[in-house]
């Protein structure tokens, strides 16, 4: 007898064709406001047309003073830390798991990124902080990872008692939220991408928000010199001498991914309840798997859904690798079934392992990570497998299938 498992020539779980899952959501009514921006404007070196248009409902969105868009999430990040005055030789805290754009723009100002080990679920441990402290520390940045929100309480306790900023990534997690409060808007400024697959998206693109007009000022001057800059630093101010050059570089967005990222940003909540719906089936179904773990979201927290993550239990399926387990998936059809590849935890990148031949004379360029450094997180990446969320109604049903893989797999793994 040959088994059902479509790994060992069994008839697939999943019969609905592919892709599964594409984002973001491109119809008609987005493909007539891209049409109309591209006669429009296609460049837009000041705050108008639809660039305005985009920060002023984001700031609506978010209930914030200041949004300002630029070209995509690492130039938001670089912008947020020149803005937050971390100059060279300071140091910033950082998740050792995340994608690692939410730390590397520090290279640049020659800061030095110093990784926190996180909780299982991938975000910073607001209990190893404390340790991590030293006079050259001036900030800490937050990642929700997945979209799931940080411990902020906790993370702003700690950052309050050393008089540190609190600064957020929040590029995975737009319109997510604690106890009501947006994510982005619990420290001094955050940053977000606008990029693909990110729940809102223009393509390309990413914003910074604050309250601040100082970080304001200073995040126009690193992002949009001249004309941008003219207008919009008042005079008498100190950086208004500078306007022309700015900081020397220029990180404007897009028009068409403005266009885009503005018709993508009326539709947010419909898609994040949409994908509430669809994660609380999976999350329900999935947590009854052997050898799959869901992940809790504590009371009040409301994520983005941005990735349902699943820890592989190898202890319940007879010790079966996940290697085995996730190939068995992609088998069965449920190919978007993934392993976290580029997010990974910081100590394994090169970059961080060895700075020095990229950023020569770099401060701190002996503080080199190695694989090993942060267990917890390294542990929780080497057994994470996640699922896109999809937020149709009618995705129900590939998401039925998808659970269905799992469960023939986890049924049926003394056969692999
Ligand atoms: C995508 C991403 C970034 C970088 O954004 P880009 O728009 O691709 O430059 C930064 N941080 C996190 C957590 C991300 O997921």
């Amino acid at each position: 007898m040959t088994s059902p498992l479509a790994l060992l020539g069994g008839k697939p779980a999943v019969t609905t064709g592919g892709p599964h899952f594409t984002w973001p959501p491109i119809d008609d009514t987005t493909r007539a406001k891209v049409a109309a921006q591209l006669e429009e404007a296609i460049s837009i070196p000041g705050r108008s047309g639809i660039v305005a248009e985009l920060e002023d409902s984001l700031q609506g969105y978010f209930g914030v003073r200041h949004a300002v868009t630029t070209s995509s999430g690492t130039a938001a990040l670089h912008a947020t830390y020149w803005a937050a005055r971390i100059k060279p030789g300071d140091e910033v805290i950082v998740p050792a798991w995340t994608f690692h754009a939410t730390a590397s723009p520090l290279f640049h100002l020659r800061a030095v990124p110093v990784l926190c080990e996180t909780r299982p679920d991938g975000n910073i441990d607001p209990d190893r902080i404390d340790e991590l402290i030293t006079p050259r520390t001036r900030a800490v940045m937050v990642t929700h990872l997945w979209g799931k929100p940080a411990d902020m309480a906790d993370i702003q306790a700690v950052a309050n008692t050393h008089d540190l900023a609190v600064l957020e990534d929040g590029s995975h997690a737009h319109g997510a939220s604690i106890a009501g409060q947006k994510i982005g808007t619990f420290g001094l400024a955050s940053a977000f991408s606008l990029n693909g697959p990110k729940p809102l998206s223009g393509g390309e693109g990413g914003f910074v928000l604050t309250d601040d007009d100082d970080i304001y000022h200073r995040v126009i001057t690193l992002a949009h010199y001249n004309k941008r800059a003219k207008s919009e630093i008042p005079e008498g101010h100190p950086l208004a001498r500078y306007a022309v050059t700015g900081a020397g570089l220029k990180l404007r967005i897009h028009p068409l991914a403005a266009a885009i990222a503005h018709d993508q940003l009326a539709r947010l909540d419909g898609y994040l309840a949409g994908r509430a719906e669809i994660a609380r089936y999976l999350t329900g179904a999935l947590a009854r798997v052997p050898g799959l773990e869901v992940t809790a979201m504590p009371e009040g927290v409301i994520p983005s859904w941005y990735g349902l993550t699943l820890t592989y239990r190898p202890d319940e399926l007879a010790g079966l690798p996940i290697e085995r387990f996730h190939q068995a998936l992609i088998a069965e059809g449920a190919t978007d079934f993934d392993r976290p590849g580029s997010t990974c935890p910081m100590n394994q990148l090169p970059l961080y392992q060895q700075p020095g031949p990229l950023f020569p004379g770099h401060p701190h360029s002996q503080r080199r990570y190695q694989p090993g450094d942060f267990p917890v997180a390294e542990r929780a990446h080497a057994h994470t497998i996640k699922l896109p969320v999809w937020h149709r109604e009618q995705d129900l049903e590939l998401a039925e299938q998808y659970v269905r893989a799992a469960i023939k797999i986890s049924d049926h793994h003394k056969e692999l």
